[in-house]
């Protein structure tokens, strides 16, 4: 499996590009701010706001870590909306349509070109392109088979088989 925009499991070092844990980082950040957790759990109606990022009214004395190697800022390893993917990443995921029998898509409207690129790469070599989602996908017109449907219900459908 390819994690095509990252994952939130990693972390990266923006200048030399470390990767850790987010367990590792999670360790460091509590070593640097004894005492955080606990006030955080402590209040009431923690929530969670839309970025993920935790809405802490009391973080004014929180620490930050940077790379134990270099220095530099850590960021999870995420691609975000403006960034661009790691064209090895890219290149791994053509190499895995170009070796496949049958390019499935599930839940994504592919509204995104990293994702219809891949589609695109499926038709252009010859690989049959099927796709499960709810409602349109920008893949639809390169598809052999569109199913409207929710991907969780139609793949644990097919695991059943
Ligand atoms: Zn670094």
């Amino acid at each position: 499996m390819i994690d095509l925009h990252g994952s939130y499991a990693q972390v990266r070092c923006l200048a030399c590009e470390k990767r850790l844990s987010r367990f590792t980082l999670h360790e460091r950040l509590s070593a640097a701010n004894p005492g955080f957790e606990e006030r955080a759990h402590g209040v009431t109606g923690l929530e969670v706001a839309p970025d993920a990022d935790a809405v802490v009214a009391d973080t004014g004395d929180f620490v930050v870590v940077d790379c134990d190697r270099c220095g530099g800022m850590l960021k999870p390893d995420i691609v975000y909306f403006g960034e661009i993917v790691p064209r090895s990443r890219v290149d791994a995921a053509f190499e895995l349509v170009d070796d496949a029998d049958v390019l499935l898509v599930a839940g994504s409207s592919l509204t995104v070109q990293s994702g219809l690129r891949f589609v695109r790469r499926a038709v252009a070599r010859g690989v049959p392109v099927a796709i499960v989602n709810r409602g349109p996908s920008r893949g639809d017109t390169h598809a052999a088979v569109k199913v409207d449907a929710g991907a969780s219900e139609i793949l644990s459908a097919l695991a059943e088989r």
